[in-house]
């Protein structure tokens, strides 16, 4: 079967071997339709922690081709996924970090899904595995890992309805940050360096966005709408140089949620700001079984918007793909196959 593969950090369309479910035991085949290209798909190949040779993608839709479980699925099936599971009776799952789990992080779909076929095993099939309703499209539907992850940042968040939020970063993510924060009953904002990102975010029902000018400019139109500062503040944008912003557009006793990898880490730490201003600083990594059936009911239910957020490139295009998305000329790109 045909499966992008990475060789010097770039990829090569490669004869490889279809995975096999007499090898790997109960679970499903499934042949791949579609996969986004995830931001973190893009830092494993920076830092070096995808390794040569390796086969990345994780947003899939597909059909099942084969099957060999105990669960309700069927040949023919068209599916959706995440693919790690936690184990649910350990340290971390008892406290809800289910995303810290470690059978969490060694579970996985094999190869990733820039390749014609997948392995989803039995465990994936009963706690991570959709059906996907006709209605939706592949690229809609491709957006249920990414959507989890945003919804279980909302969440962990605590918000108080009708709350002030602001996302920093209007990627692919702040927007379907800024499409969870309104689905749960809350108002977005948003901010980005980039003027068209902050003008398209308007598309997407943000109370308001701003271009970010520097810090007092800034926040200064932002006080027109939010006085007191904002009471969470989503960071998407891959840059420390936002914490400092947000220190500043948070209202006292608010929240900070970190949700993105930088490339370098801050020196400081904000002791006097989390104490004399009673902050939250929070983090929110990937998404739990839960978190996906949310998503996966906001999706079918269309009740996010998705459309114009995905460029389509075909399997053979995927450096293209990538060489787009880090010169921001794409938000995110989807790889059909
Ligand atoms: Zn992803
Ligand atoms: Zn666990």
């Amino acid at each position: 079967m045909k499966a992008a593969v990475l060789r010097n950090n770039r990829f090569e369309i490669e004869e490889t071997e279809k995975p096999n479910l007499s090898r790997y035991g109960k679970g499903a085949i499934i042949k791949t339709t579609g996969c986004g290209l995830c931001g973190s798909d893009l830092v494993k190949i920076r830092t070096g922690k995808a390794k040569q040779g390796d086969v990345l993608g994780h947003e899939v839709i597909g059909e099942i081709v084969e099957l060999n479980t105990d669960t309700s699925f069927n040949i023919g099936d068209r599916v959706v996924l995440g693919h790690h599971i936690p184990c649910f009776n350990c340290v971390y799952c008892w406290g809800g970090s289910y995303s810290m789990c470690r059978h969490f992080k060694e579970t996985n779909i094999k190869p990733g899904g820039f390749s014609e076929y997948i392995y989803v095993s039995e465990e994936h099939l009963i706690n991570t595995v959709f059906k996907t309703d006709i209605n939706i499209s592949d690229v809609e539907a491709s957006f249920l890992e990414p959507l989890a992850c945003c919804i279980r940042a909302v969440k962990r968040a605590k918000l108080r309805d009708n709350s002030q939020n602001l996302v920093i970063g209007l990627g692919s993510i702040g927007l379907l940050m800024g499409e969870s924060i309104k689905a749960y009953g809350n108002n977005a904002y948003g901010c980005d360096l980039l003027s068209k990102r902050a003008i398209y975010s308007k598309e997407f029902g943000f109370n308001a966005s701003f271009k970010y000018e520097e810090d007092n400019e800034t926040l200064k139109k932002m006080k027109e709408y939010v006085p007191e500062g904002f009471d969470c503040v989503f960071l998407t944008a891959g840059s420390a140089s936002t914490m400092d912003f947000a220190l500043k557009a948070v209202r006292d006793g608010g929240t900070i949620l970190v949700f993105s990898s930088v490339k370098d880490d801050l020196k400081g730490f904000t002791n006097n700001d989390i104490y004399y201003r009673e902050l939250t600083i929070m983090g929110s990594y990937s998404p739990s079984p839960a978190d996906l059936e949310d998503s996966h009911e906001l999706i079918e239910k269309k009740k996010v918007k998705t459309d114009g957020i995905s460029t389509v490139y075909p399997l053979e295009k995927i450096n293209e793909a990538i060489d787009d998305t880090i010169s921001n000329k794409i938000m995110k790109a989807y790889i059909k196959l």
